[in-house]
């Protein structure tokens, strides 16, 4: 039962390589099996979200991250009568071209990168599944649909969408120079990405104890349900059950939001009645929070930068990552041999391709940059103890 504004498979707007379709399965479910199977996706259980791989193995990685985005956002979709099949799809893919070490990895390799057009994960994530991803004898990537790899191409700056129009006429960069929205189910994996970090990482910094409840009582959106769950279960003002107190606190903030999304992107359609997804396309975006909530998130998440991810003890270890995938960059671009075979041959065929210096650069440091992207935490930290003789980040490597 598919809204009219939803993405329908029957009216995609079709791969780059025409296949002929699968007997028992839609095109969007086929694009999630595609995922699934995908190197990329199997290496994000090895890539951290906020705490480095192995400093525990009750914390979030990108791959529990992106499972949980894709069922907040199956269950919102659902209710609104969009795709679940691509809303699942475009939430398995929306990270897979994440560095290791979270941001600080990320960081750092867009430092390195700098002067060689820079690195953006979400344009990653669509490299990995339009050329990286090596599995069919006919074509790079996993020649995904439209609907698909638009909603996985999140951001892109001016100067990269140009790029990739000029290879790609009217395709997935196009709205990133005329300004419009993607997908419902593209806005709202969004939505539901942001709704899944907020609750999982108050979950991972209580447990870790690099944020406290008694902290969190300044933050509006989380105190609200705490004060709810402790007037209906009086029990939980001991101390002992505190992981009791969180999770239900956790899980009403959660449930909040979701209902919230759904009453405001109803409200929004109920005025703006899209025809249909080309419809959706030039409105404002339409997947939304309610006023209030939106103030309440961007409270939560003002709070989560300040006491999580700028606490003393994360940005320590992030500040080893950031030298960790620095050191590497340097080292494969100074002797790209010390990559394996299949990097080595596409700098080789980037050196005979380029008409000058300049470009043979530019498309060796690409290669580079695609081969620590790919990198679990614990194989770049391998990577660099074998290179440098240097033991960063100690326990990564077990
Ligand atoms: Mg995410």
């Amino acid at each position: 039962m598919l809204a009219t504004y939803a993405c329908d498979p029957a009216r995609s707007r079709g791969r780059r390589f025409a296949q002929p379709p699968a007997p028992t399965r839609t095109d969007y479910q086929r694009d999630r099996d595609r995922i699934v199977h995908s190197t990329a996706f199997r290496r994000l259980v090895y890539k951290t979200q906020v705490f480095l791989n192995h400093e525990g193995d009750l914390f979030r990685t990108r791959l529990t991250h992106s499972l949980e985005v894709a069922q907040l956002g199956r269950s919102i979709a659902r209710s609104l009568a969009l795709n679940e099949d691509l809303v699942e799809t475009i939430a398995l893919a929306h990270d897979l071209g994440h560095t290791p070490f979270g941001h600080a990895g990320q960081d750092a390799l867009n430092n390195c990168m700098a002067v060689y057009g820079g690195f953006e994960h979400n344009l990653q994530s669509l490299r990995v599944v339009d050329h990286l991803e090596e599995r069919y004898p006919a074509f790079d990537g996993l020649n995904l649909t439209f609907e698909t790899r638009e909603g996985i191409l999140k951001h892109c700056s001016t100067s990269n969408a140009r790029q990739l129009e000029a290879i790609e006429p009217g395709g997935v960069a196009l709205r990133f120079l005329q300004h419009t929205q993607p997908s419902m189910e593209a806005q709202l994996c969004n939505l539901a990405d942001e709704i899944a970090y907020n609750a999982h990482d108050i979950d991972d910094g209580v447990r870790s104890g690099l944020i406290t409840l008694a902290q969190l009582q300044d933050v509006a959106l989380f105190d609200e349900y705490k004060c709810q769950t402790l007037a209906d279960h009086p029990q939980l003002h001991d101390a002992a059950h505190g992981r009791r107190l969180l999770y239900e606190s956790i899980r009403r903030m959660l449930s909040s939001q979701v209902y919230d999304v759904i009453a405001a992107t109803q409200a929004a359609l109920d005025q703006a009645r899209p025809a249909d997804v080309d419809a959706v396309r030039q409105l404002p975006p339409l997947v939304q929070f309610g006023a209030a909530m939106c103030d309440k998130s961007r409270e939560l998440k003002a709070f989560l930068l300040k006491h999580l991810y700028r606490h003393p003890q994360v940005m320590q270890k992030t500040g080893q990552a950031r030298l960790v995938v620095h050191d590497l960059f340097v080292a494969y671009l100074s002797d790209p041999q010390e990559m394996p075979p299949s990097h080595q041959r596409r700098v080789l065929a980037e050196l005979q391709g380029s008409a000058d210096a300049e470009s043979a650069g530019l498309g060796t440091a690409r290669v580079v940059a695609d081969y620590i992207a790919g990198m679990t935490d614990r194989f770049a930290a391998r990577e660099h103890q074998r290179l440098t003789g240097l033991q960063l980040l100690s326990g990564v490597n077990a």
